[in-house]
């Protein structure tokens, strides 16, 4: 493309958002319409529904040797989609089959399955997704290249990678790159890549997680310098609570980096917190679009451009927490308490969300998203604990966080809501000091409740037709399902 002033966009699009033709030829209308704007558009997607779980699981069957029937099934999922798609699948995707049939052979014949070809395997998903994809969009017509994301995102040694997680949960940088810049910006027509993957330290491949090709898209979208980003699925953006609970939660219109990423961290699957932070540093506008439904605003993502007003913007739950209460003397006047007793979660490699302490008492919960906490590593924190002091496991429980800028002027209107609660019931009330996330843990059977009736007196409710919308809150979850013309119009 001449044009050196082109806008660069990013388009993400998720494994639903790829398993099917019609989602494709959305995907194919998106495409061309930034190419008829004049725009460059580079698509990052993830593999086939369904293909990573499979994935996940197909290195144990190989060490085992009972992995062929699973992968027969694989690959005759992208054979099915092919032929959807009307490409000849056993030649299109011939060479990247050929690779993951030899990588899983190879675990079969040494039975042994480390952290590096974990992730090779993983990695095939996005490659043959990405083939038929690029093939698919080339067959309509559309001059679009496909790139392969190895040559593009390099991981980093960031430190905080250790053993697996090198190869696994792999992190790459999100500053501008001249090397990538002009790559693609020398593409003729558009771009496709897969999302998920990158070039590890030593030149091997490496994945960035689960979920990950939400930070694969704004790597690249920090790396290319792009004008915006956008992420596509088959939810409308962000709400205000999660609909399946609460059946009237908003629509987020608008949100800032932080406030986004604060919802993301708590619970909203429709955006990777680690994405929302390499797009922040650099400024880069998000939007959240629904494949369902091309045309509706769906959640912007961008710096705020006055400061705010008081608001909640959203309330998410955690589930599956687990509180650790550790009762003690020892801290009374004394230096050094926590920093022992933190070495231990440190040296147990369990990971601590919240903390809430007085002179007798420090409370943590523990993010059941970061390590699996079971039985046994629990008891080995206990018995790392008890020699400080006295600790008490409450489980299971689930964190109700209540999320937007300046929350502590709301604190007041919360009562109502707590007041529902016996006291002994909230376990630990928490107040980040950036006042943008207000958490309290209750006993899990209580969470919904708690949930919907803090939507109920802090989330307005959605506005009559023909009233003035708000800039932040959008049609309900229900009105959007019901009839999303009438709601637009
Ligand atoms: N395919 C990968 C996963 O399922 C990455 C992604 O879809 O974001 O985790
Ligand atoms: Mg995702």
């Amino acid at each position: 493309m001449s044009n050196s002033n082109a806008p660069r966009v990013v388009l993400k699009f998720g494994g639903t958002s790829v398993s099917s033709r019609e989602k494709w030829n959305t995907i194919a209308s998106v495409v061309s319409g930034c190419l008829e704007r004049g725009e460059r558009p580079l698509v990052v997607h993830s593999a086939i529904r369904g293909v990573t779980d499979a994935l996940v699981a197909l290195p144990e069957q190989a060490a085992a040797e009972r992995h062929a029937q699973d992968l027969e099934a694989l690959i005759e999922r992208h054979f099915e989609l092919a032929r959807e798609l009307e490409l000849d699948g056993p030649t299109v995707l011939a060479d990247d089959l050929e690779r993951l049939q030899r990588a899983v052979e190879g675990v079969a014949l040494v039975q042994e399955v480390t952290p590096r070809i974990r992730a090779r395997i993983l990695a095939f998903g996005e490659q043959l997704a990405t083939r038929l994809g690029a093939a698919y969009l080339s067959s309509l017509g559309i001059p679009i290249e496909r790139l392969d994301a190895r040559d593009l995102l390099a991981a980093v040694d960031t430190g905080r990678q250790k053993g697996g997680a090198v190869w696994l949960s792999a992190e790459c940088e999100a500053e501008l790159d001249p090397v990538v810049r002009e790559r693609l910006d020398a593409l003729p027509g558009g771009g496709l890549t897969q999302g998920f993957i990158a070039r590890g330290l030593d030149g091997d491949t490496v994945v960035l997680g689960r979920g990950g090709s939400d930070t694969s898209a704004a790597y690249l979208a920090g790396k290319w310098g792009a004008d915006r980003i956008e992420i596509w699925s088959d939810v409308p953006g962000m709400f205000t609570a999660d609909p399946r609970v609460v059946p009237d939660a908003r629509l987020l219109r608008r949100l800032d980096y932080r406030e986004a990423q604060e919802i993301a961290t708590t619970g909203s699957q429709v955006l990777h917190p680690r994405a929302v932070r390499a797009l922040r540093d650099r400024e880069i506008p998000i939007h959240l679009k629904s494949t369902l439904d091309p045309e509706a605003p769906g959640t912007t993502i961008r710096t705020a451009e006055a400061a705010s007003p008081a608001q909640v913007k959203a309330i998410s739950r955690k589930r599956q927490v687990v509180l650790v209460s550790m009762e003690t003397l020892g801290m009374w006047q004394e230096v050094g308490f926590l920093a022992r007793v933190f070495r231990v979660f440190a040296e147990t490699g369990v990971s601590i969300d919240l903390v809430s302490t007085s002179e007798t008492n420090v409370t943590v919960s523990l993010d059941p998203g970061a390590a699996l906490l079971d039985d046994e590593l629990l008891g080995r924190l206990r018995e790392g604990l008890s020699s400080f002091c006295g600790v008490e496991f409450i489980r299971p429980c689930a964190a109700v966080s209540l999320v937007g800028n300046r929350i502590r002027a709301l604190l007041h209107r919360m009562g109502p809501a707590l007041e529902a609660f016996e006291e002994h019931r909230v376990h630990l009330v928490s107040q980040a000091a950036s006042d943008l996330n207000l958490t309290v843990v209750v006993d899990e059977d209580q969470a919904d409740t708690l949930l919907r009736d803090l939507h109920d007196l802090l989330i307005p409710a959605s506005t009559l037709p023909g009233e003035s919308e708000s800039t932040v809150f959008g049609p309900s979850w229900e009105e959007l399902n019901r009839s999303p013309e009438e709601v637009r119009s």
